[in-house]
């Protein structure tokens, strides 16, 4: 694998260098101001990227797994109802973690390359006249699958059946990258990491946690200690963390903030939308499909490409990466070795996902794919040459 390429897995992503040269510092005492003048800009930051204000911001030393843990243990009970729908490998592993925790869950299930079940949500949450359900969740953007799901549509199912479930979403693909409004979506536990769309390291368990999770937390008997929120949020109105936190991912994360803001979030989002439809443009020239079942649920930050009967998606990643030294991400559970995986997020420009177009095409062509030579590549560059980018390129230089 080669340190200078690009990835192109959908996480972690690529560090822009800046962002590596800002968390390159010594050791500071995290218990002077020092460390407060670090974690408050950054917990802001984060509720200005998750749109909210009536909630609270709080990052864990962790990833996004711990996230989600962090979010059911401080709000649910042992043998609470929960549903989840299940259609790719991450909206399945976090139905295995509440199953672990003693959740009694109500599996809607959906065909990988579909996007959340709302007609089963609605009808769960309706016949439950009892309120027995206390959680919702869904998967705003399933990475197995490059799906993206309707998270405003979930939150007007619940509001249909008057349900008082607290909404839970996972978001650690699509924020900071697509569109995520906490409050307007009335989502009360958002999900995030640091690997992915904050270009960070991984290490980072980001979550917005709305005043009715806050609420929640006062009953909920499910055990917690390290991701307790109540220590977090007492210590964090210190200044201070309950333990040693790790300072050099919350100044990045207080940097990558100004830098996607710099660049303007609208504009970050944008051209997440246009790497992705460059990679699909290249997808549809190549004459093969997406695991996505319909447009409305492209995702904008990593594309799962089917391949053709008698191919192997693994092949692709392995070859890849052996001969051009270049990461894609492979088939995950259900859909493993049917297709592989092209992750467009982070800190990517044109540039760089034609690179990243071009060793997927040369890929293929030397493992005897039915595809035509820099047909795939040529969609792409059309697409970007036609469709410039509105602002700047992240990161350009000043004139
Ligand atoms: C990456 C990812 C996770 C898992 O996050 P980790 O940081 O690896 O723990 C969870 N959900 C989704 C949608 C992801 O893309």
């Amino acid at each position: 694998m080669s340190m200078q390429n690009p990835v192109f897995i959908p996480g972690p992503t690529n560090i822009p260098d800046e962002l590596r040269r800002v968390i390159d510092f010594g050791t500071i005492d995290h218990r002077s101001s020092v460390f407060d003048e670090m974690l408050a800009p950054a917990i802001a930051g984060v509720k200005r990227i998750l749109k909210t204000t009536d909630g609270e911001a709080l990052v864990f030393p962790s990833t996004g797994t711990g996230a989600w843990e962090a979010a059911i243990s401080n709000t649910l009970s042992p043998g609470d109802k929960v549903l989840v729908g299940c259609w790719g490998m991450f909206s399945h592993r976090w139905i295995d973690m509440c199953e672990r925790h003693g959740l009694n869950v109500i599996v809607a299930e959906a065909n990988w390359g579909d996007g959340v079940p709302l007609n089963a949500y609605a009808a769960a949450l309706e016949g439950d006249t009892g309120h027995a359900i206390k959680a919702v969740l869904a998967t705003h953007n399933e990475t197995a699958t490059g799906v993206k799901s309707d998270i405003s549509a979930v939150r007007a199912v619940m509001n249909k059946a008057k349900h008082p479930a607290l909404l839970m979403v996972d978001g650690v693909s699509s924020i900071a990258s697509m569109d995520f409004r906490m409050d307007e979506w009335g989502v009360d536990l958002a999900i995030a990491g640091s690997q992915k769309g904050f270009m960070l390291p991984p290490g980072l368990a980001i979550l917005g946690i709305s005043q009715k999770a806050i609420a929640a937390m006062e009953t909920a008997k499910l055990p917690r200690t390290f991701f307790d929120f109540r220590d977090m949020l007492t210590a964090n109105g210190n200044g201070s963390f309950p333990y040693t936190p790790p300072v050099q991912l919350i100044r990045g994360l207080d940097h990558a903030i100004a830098m996607l803001e710099s660049e303007g979030l609208d504009a970050v989002f944008a051209r997440h939308a246009r790497l992705a439809q460059g990679v699909r443009e290249a997808v549809n020239a190549w004459c093969l499909k997406l695991c996505a079942t319909s447009p409305d649920l492209y995702s904008d930050t990593v594309s799962a490409v089917l391949v053709p009967d008698g191919f192997d998606g693994t092949k692709v990643v392995t070859h890849a990466a052996e001969k051009y030294g270049v990461a894609f991400g492979v088939g995950l559970g259900e859909v493993s070795g049917k297709l592989f995986r092209i992750g467009h997020l982070g800190m990517l420009t044109d540039v760089m996902m034609c690179a990243g177009l071009s060793t997927a095409e040369m890929t293929m062509l030397d493992l005897g794919f039915p595809i035509k030579a820099g047909s795939g590549v040529t969609a792409a560059q059309e697409y970007y040459r036609n469709n410039p980018v509105a602002t700047a390129q992240p990161m350009d230089k000043a004139a």
